[in-house]
Order: C-alpha cells, then structure tokens, then sequence
C-alpha cells in the first residue's frame, strides 16, 4: 500500500522569516526558505480504495495549508505534543466539520488530551459559551508510545521521542516515520524506526539548542535508523536551504513547504 506523506509546514515555531527579522534567509526570494509552522499530512487508500487523509498536529497555518493543497475532507487529527506551533490552527478545523457533517476524531497522548480539554475550553465545553457559536466537534482518543491504533484501516504507531526533558511522540505508518521535536531518541524507540523507506527528523539549525537535534545530530540518528531516504523538518532562519542540501549525503535532503514524500511498501 501507498503512503503519501506532504510536508505542509517545515519551519520551527516562530517560523521562516521570522517577523522583525532581516536576515538573508529571512529576506530569501527562494521559496524553500518559506517555512510554515511545522505539520504534515499523510495519505492512503482504506480496503474499499477510498482516499484518506490524516493530519499530524494543526500549525497556526492550517487554514492556509489546506487552502493550498486544496483538502477537501480529513479522517483525523493525531498530535505529537501540545506546544503552540503544532496546535494552535485547532479551530478551522471546524469547517471539515462543516463540509463532512461530523465530528472529526483526534489522537494524543492522555497528558495532550487533558490539555486541550483545559486550554480550549470554548470547544470542547461548549455548552458553558455565553453565546451559542460555530466551535469545532473534535473526538479526543488517548493514544500510548509504542500501541498501534487504526485510522481508515491503517496501523498508526507512535514512537516515543524526547523533546528535551518533554516526552512527545512521532508517528510511524507503514515504512515512513515522521519525528518532529526531538533531541533523543530513547532506546525503546530505536526498534521501531527499522526498515524504513522515509525518515522525517527534526534538525532545528547547526547550533546546539536543548530541545532539538542539530544538523549533525540528525544525520548521527540518519546513520544509525539508516532509511532509505530522509528529510529533515522544524528548520530554523538559520539555514538556507540552497546552501546545506548539496552538502548532505545523497539520501538525504532539506524538507520544504508542499514537498510530498511517496512510499510503497
Ligand atoms: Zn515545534
Ligand atoms: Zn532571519
Ligand atoms: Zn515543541
């Protein structure tokens, strides 16, 4: 079966440009140096060879990214951890409420869910709005690092990654693994990114920083997991994309906005 993975943003959490900011990646005209708030979509056929589609956390841009890509339906929503760049276009989700007539299942950990329902209070307790308004209907199902569930017929595993001191979860279907906002990988999790055609990896910028890979510490877990090709994701205004992809191995590249990844398997 094929699975389609499109990088909608690839950007760390402030994004690329930054705003204020006049630096030369910033002031870039190469469309690869414009980087949305980081989220992904991925895509497969069900047993009935019906098209699904799944979204991996809801950026700021969600709205514009489904714009862009034209989506006109989703089967669900899973979410990697509750930091702002990767929730906070929660609420257009409510037009595919719209479009679908139903409420739209997501996936996180319980610690994730217990946070929405705390945070978007305006959504998920409705009835408490001083006026009744258009909210989204989202079905919360805690999820567990290394339990597969199911979307539309297809096996969903999340992978537990640290994210600095914050536990978080990647997500592997079939052959393709998508690890944003990692700086370890724990060893429980290495087992599970064998055998893969695509790796999506977090390499935030060439400095250090304590809650993300850096370029070289991506491709020390590139070389160790050794997929048959891997993107990286969540870049910073540090690095122009022009400049670092000719200088990474052959199987591996810099993601960029709308760039999508196939995968038999
Ligand atoms: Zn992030
Ligand atoms: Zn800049
Ligand atoms: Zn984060």
């Amino acid at each position: 079966m094929t699975v389609t993975l499109t990088l909608l943003g690839t950007g760390t959490s402030a994004g690329v440009p930054l705003i204020g900011c006049t630096c030369d990646v910033c002031r870039s005209t190469d469309p690869r140096d414009h980087r949305d708030r980081p989220a992904a979509m991925v895509r497969y056929h069900d047993e009935q060879g019906t098209e699904r589609t799944v979204l991996i956390d809801t950026s700021p841009e969600l709205r514009t990214q489904m714009l862009r890509h034209q989506v006109m339906r989703i089967d669900g929503v899973v979410y990697t951890h509750n930091h702002a760049d990767h929730i906070f276009g929660i609420d257009d989700l409510r037009r595919f409420n719209a479009v679908q007539n139903e409420g739209i299942a997501v996936y996180a950990e319980q610690r994730v869910v217990d946070w929405l329902h705390g945070t978007f209070q305006y959504i998920f307790q409705p009835h408490k709005n001083i006026n009744q308004s258009f909210v989204p209907t989202l079905l919360t199902h805690p999820i567990t690092p290394g339990s597969a569930f199911d979307i539309a017929g297809r096996d969903w595993l999340p992978l537990r990654l640290m994210h600095g001191k914050l536990p978080i979860v990647g997500y592997r279907i079939g052959n393709v693994a998508y690890c944003t906002d990692c700086s370890a990988i724990p060893p429980e999790t290495w087992p599970l990114l064998e055998d893969l055609d695509v790796l999506v990896i977090d390499a935030l910028r060439y400095k250090h920083h304590p809650t993300h890979l850096t370029i070289d510490q991506a491709l020390e877990v590139i070389d160790q997991v050794k997929p048959r090709r891997a993107y990286f994701t969540h870049i910073a205004h540090d690095v122009r994309h022009a400049d670092l992809e000719p200088k990474l191995p052959e199987h591996v590249f810099v993601g960029f906005d709308g760039l999508t990844i196939e995968s038999g398997d």
